[in-house]
């Protein structure tokens, strides 16, 4: 396993997919300068920057950076796209099948024009429920659909899975393998390899979101696990909250505290 640390994405916010419109939550959702600032801060800082699906079998001792995105949404093709291509970056594009064409979000067409990109195409379930809320027979259908439906849209393997909400149930890890995954990308905060051993856990990623500066990010990419600590531990605590609060009063709460009213 490579010493990598995964960015985890959702909107890209710019004038393409305002006119498109998309459906990523605001706060989740980064400005299309800012992102590529810092694609090429990483860059020229000297970092592996590519898709998880091509760098997780690469240990060349380069430290990595993962980019990818959850959720389809629709400005992932809009504006995230040429930016990568310009620079010849490739990320992962975790996304849910029933989702896939509704307003906001990617339309078939839009993940294989991805997919002929080189981009990852990869599964973030099949219908974005928190796998948490599914019994072991959905969960297994959730995972199974979805991999078969994006392997037949863009004609590529799917090898990755990450878990909406980053909801882990006992178990996800070794079931997502039988099923043909390689690996599981979770939520939690911390570098890749320094999470051991990897088998039992998702792999550690980091959201990037709309407050982040591009000087931020790079302090997690060149400070390792001890720059992520403060992230860790506030994961820690708004996942002490979900449990408490349960998930439906934790998300009203959330609202209520970004103060975005939804
Ligand atoms: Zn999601």
């Amino acid at each position: 396993m490579p010493c990598a640390l995964a960015l985890m994405f959702h909107g890209i916010d710019g004038p393409r997919a305002r006119a498109a419109g998309y459906a990523a939550d605001p706060h989740y959702s980064i400005e299309a300068g800012r992102f590529a600032a810092l694609l090429d801060a990483l860059v020229a800082s000297g970092h592996r920057v590519g898709a998880a699906r091509d760098l997780l079998d690469m240990d060349d001792g380069l430290p990595q950076v993962w980019i990818t995105f959850d959720d389809g949404d629709a400005s992932n093709l809009e504006e995230a796209l040429p930016l990568l291509a310009a620079r010849g970056l490739k990320a992962d594009f975790f996304i849910n099948p029933a989702r896939v064409g509704r307003p906001g979000f990617l339309d078939w067409a839009g993940v294989r024009r991805l997919a002929a990109a080189g981009m990852s195409l990869q599964s973030h379930g099949q219908t974005h429920t928190y796998f948490t809320h599914l019994t072991p027979a959905a969960l297994r259908e959730e995972l199974r659909v979805s991999k078969a439906q994006i392997e037949q849209a863009t004609g590529v393997p799917v090898s990755l899975l990450a878990p909406p909400g980053g909801r882990v149930p006992r178990g996800l890890v070794p079931l997502a393998r039988t099923l043909g995954y390689r690996a599981v990308l979770g939520s939690c905060p911390g570098m890749v390899r320094s999470e051991a051993p990897a088998g039992e856990q998702p792999l550690p990623r980091v959201a990037v979101i709309r407050h982040h500066t591009v000087g931020e990010v790079m302090r997690w990419a060149t400070g390792g696990q001890p720059a992520l600590r403060h992230l860790r531990w506030r994961y820690r605590v708004l996942e002490s909250a979900k449990t408490l609060l349960g998930d439906a009063r934790y998300e009203r709460w959330r609202a209520r505290a970004l103060g975005s009213g939804a």
